[in-house]
């Protein structure tokens, strides 16, 4: 994607309220990620584990997104991300909800997806992040990219109602 600067991607935001996004805690080295590698931005706010923030492109321009990352019940076990299908140990993957946006969200509606819980999709798609084991598949890269980028869309068209 595109880089993005702290004020578009802090108006690029669907389901919070002017005032979250204002507050909401935005990372200081935007400059230097590897914009080219990313089909999405994702990041965590350090001080609030809790929370999470996604960014990406769509057709009408920067879509964000705020989740709040669901407790981990600390069992041992594998699971997959829905977006890029990475498999991970234990706490790798998280159920991240969305406030769906406008009145619905006013209504408490939220929409769910278990993501990787560092958001890092795209680096584990090509290989510069190890999650340990990835399932084997005869499909490309671009075939991958593409399969995360119709999945996440899904999610962010149903969060953006
Ligand atoms: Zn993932």
């Amino acid at each position: 994607m595109n880089p993005v600067t702290e004020a578009a991607l802090r108006a690029s935001f669907v389901n919070c309220t002017k005032g979250e996004t204002q507050r909401l805690a935005v990372p200081k080295d935007l400059a230097t990620r590897p914009w080219d590698d990313l089909d999405f931005f994702g990041w965590r706010d350090p001080s609030a584990p809790e929370r999470a923030y996604l960014i990406a492109e769509s057709p009408t321009g920067l879509v964000g997104v705020a989740l709040r990352v669901a407790a981990q019940t600390g069992q041992a076990r594998r699971s997959m991300c829905s977006f890029c299908l990475t498999t991970h140990t234990a706490d790798g993957v998280s159920l991240m909800t969305a406030r769906k946006a406008g009145k619905e969200g006013r209504q408490g509606n939220s929409v769910g997806a278990y993501i990787c819980t560092d958001l890092a999709c795209s680096l584990y798609l090509r290989g510069k992040k190890d999650a340990g084991r990835r399932i084997d598949e005869s499909i490309t890269l671009e075939q991958k990219i593409e399969r995360t980028t119709s999945s996440l869309g899904a999610f962010l068209h149903k969060v953006a109602g």
